[in-house]
């Protein structure tokens, strides 16, 4: 049986319906569908963000449309040239190919400047000189209606100048502002005479001084769709209160616009659609905030590996399809919801099952001697043995892996008084050493603090790769619960590998004390040194996937997804874990 075809969310099924009423065109005219990703460039993009980009970029590339790259960067004071930056690269690694040039909102001030004058002298806005708290004061509240400015009904031609003089640098900051002169009774108060320019006398990152006066986001940002074309403009739920706003502004623009006008044709009026947002357990998707653990160095930078900014989460070892399949899979709705940090964390273990190859290495080694290794041959040869890449690829073959006398295996693999159900190595146990051979431990050391140091085991020849000894002379056929991992002391690399907790240990942080910082986790990245990897890990081997951003990435059989982390070279590798196999972390909440 086939699987139903998936259900289309509400945008897709606005998009069918378009299409069939030839709303935009015609359907294979590439205008059908155009969308855009419209982000501020006053910090770096996070997975919140990440769902718009996602969900902006595969409508354009599901209906053969358009997706555009464009930089909201209405407001001088907090734009920088890092942000615009790290926003290309993470677009573009998340796949959302955009159409063109990347666009900036900057681009179109003098267009926006010139609506603004026709709205005037259309008497639909007019200059407000009143200081930014009486405005304030004056907008009434929800239930009680605003109280018209002083200079609501002022003559044209003095708004037209003071608008000029607004822009040429003729008032302080927060002198004047330009306000649409809609209704200052409505139940919505957006509608309530909005500001659509304020002064700022700050350079622009872009258009240096050429402007004293900045738009507002509701004024902007309908203007900057109708630039574009863009037919379906996407936002998050907060904005649904705006939309009649953003209509308003281009239907005012509109207003006596047509054939013969001396304002000319009417522009395009695009359409607002909302959506929820992606929200998190365990952090939070204020940009504020994430800066604040930047500039406060809680974390070592935007893409510190705990940050859930998709710099760090590529850093963690994420990969693109992972997180993807997350932000979508979480709703395309009308209902914002908390989604759970697991599903998060399955998206990247589902993709990483079917594509990480295998190795092995041990975090916390300590050595295991097979003391009759030299009854059966050289005690110094080394034997190869093949381990299996990807057991879910099986074109991904295998690989030989070096087994000796001397190996690491993991220290809380072994127990001096195991209890029954430790299916792992004690004293007189016998476990299977994976790919390789059965051992029985006859012996350890340990040092004055009763610290093991080493430990000693047989091996039974017949059990080469891991399988079962033949039956004994009474048909008795010998069984082994446990299988370890371990690495070669004579073939493996000393590594430093950390791991990653949740950055906060609250599920909604903030919430029990009103103070965010008060529920970061102390114990959020751990630090291992000294740890033994497989040698091979070391060079790119024809079994790994080409993973389109250069980063590798494994599974370290029993312990967890990992990826060489940015700063890693040969010399000094160091590993990221980018997820643990099992959610162990809810194992954990669960007993406390
Ligand atoms: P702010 O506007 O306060 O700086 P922001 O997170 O809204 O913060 P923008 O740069 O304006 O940042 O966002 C760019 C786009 O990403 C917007 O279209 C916004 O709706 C969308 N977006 C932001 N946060 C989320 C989220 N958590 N889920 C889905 N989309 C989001
Ligand atoms: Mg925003």
């Amino acid at each position: 049986m086939t699987d139903p075809a998936p259900a289309r969310h509400f945008i897709q099924q606005i998009i069918d319906a378009d299409i069939a009423s030839g709303k935009w065109g015609t359907p294979g005219d590439r205008t059908v569908v155009t969308t855009r990703f419209p982000p501020e460039p006053n910090g770096y993009l996070h997975i919140g963000h990440a769902k718009s980009v996602c969900l902006n970029s595969g409508l354009a590339k599901e209906f053969g449309g358009r997706f555009y790259l464009r930089f909201d960067d209405t407001n001088p004071a907090k734009e920088e040239q890092e942000f615009v930056d790290s926003i290309c690269a993470d677009v573009e690694w998340l796949g959302g190919e955009w159409h063109g040039p990347v666009r900036f909102a900057s681009d179109y001030f003098p267009q926006m400047y010139e609506w603004a004058v026709e709205l005037i002298q259309k008497g639909l806005a007019y200059v407000d000189e009143q200081p930014h708290d009486k405005i304030r004061e004056q907008r009434g509240s929800l239930t009680e209606p605003g109280t018209p400015s002083p200079y609501r009904d002022r003559p044209i031609e003095e708004s037209l100048a003071q608008f000029e003089k607004m822009k040429s640098g003729g008032f302080p900051d927060g002198g004047a502002v330009l306000r649409a002169k809609i209704d200052m009774a409505s139940p919505n108060m957006n509608l309530r005479d909005p500001v659509m320019y304020r002064v700022i006398n700050k350079p622009h990152h872009r258009t240096g001084s050429t402007w004293h006066i900045y738009p507002m986001y509701d004024w902007a940002h309908g203007l900057e769709d109708s630039i574009e074309g863009i037919t379906h403009s996407l936002c998050t739920l907060e904005f649904e209160n705006h939309r009649p706003l953003y209509d308003w502004f281009i239907n005012a623009i509109n207003q006596d616009r047509g054939p013969g006008s001396k304002f000319g044709e009417k522009i395009h009026h695009s359409q607002q659609i909302e959506f929820s947002r992606y929200n998190l357990e365990y952090t939070t998707m204020s940009k504020r905030f994430l800066k604040l653990l930047v500039d406060e160095k809680h974390v070592e930078g935007w893409d510190d590996p705990r940050m859930i900014t998709v710099a760090g989460l590529r850093r963690r070892g994420y990969t693109r399809e992972a997180i993807r399949n997350a932000v979508i899979e979480a709703g395309i709705t009308k209902y914002n919801a908390l989604t759970d940090f697991t599903k998060l964390e399955n998206a990247l273990r589902d993709d990483l099952n079917t594509r990480a190859p295998r190795r092995m290495g041990v975090l916390d080694p300590v050595k295991l001697v097979i003391t009759n290794w030299g009854d059966h041959g050289d005690p110094s040869r080394l034997e190869e043995l093949p381990a299996i890449n990807n057991p879910e690829d099986e074109s991904a073959g295998t690989r030989p892996v070096k087994f000796g006398r001397e190996l690491w295996i993991e220290r809380d693999d072994f127990m001096i008084d195991p209890p029954k159900k430790f299916f792992r190595l004690g004293p007189g146990r016998e476990v299977r050493l994976r790919y390789a051979y059965w051992v029985t431990c006859t012996d350890f050391d340990t040092d004055a603090d009763g610290r093991v140091t080493e430990i000693r085991c047989t091996y039974d020849p017949q059990t080469r790769g891991g399988d079962a000894p033949p039956p004994d002379a009474d048909g008795n056929v010998r069984k082994v619960k446990g299988t370890l991992h371990w690495v070669s002391a004579a073939d493996c690399i000393d590594a430093t590998v950390r791991l990653f907790d949740r950055l906060f240990t609250e599920p909604r942080p903030g919430k029990r004390t009103g103070e965010i910082l008060d529920d970061l986790n102390p114990d959020s990245l751990k630090t291992l040194t000294g740890c033994k990897l497989e040698r091979s890990i070391l060079k790119p081997t024809p079994d790994e996937p080409a993973w389109p951003d250069g980063i590798r990435r494994f599974q370290l059989e029993r312990l967890g997804y990992f990826c060489f982390d940015k700063a890693s070279t040969p010399d000094n590798p160091i590993l990221n874990r980018s997820v643990t196999l099992k959610d162990s972390w809810a194992k954990e909440a669960a007993k406390s």
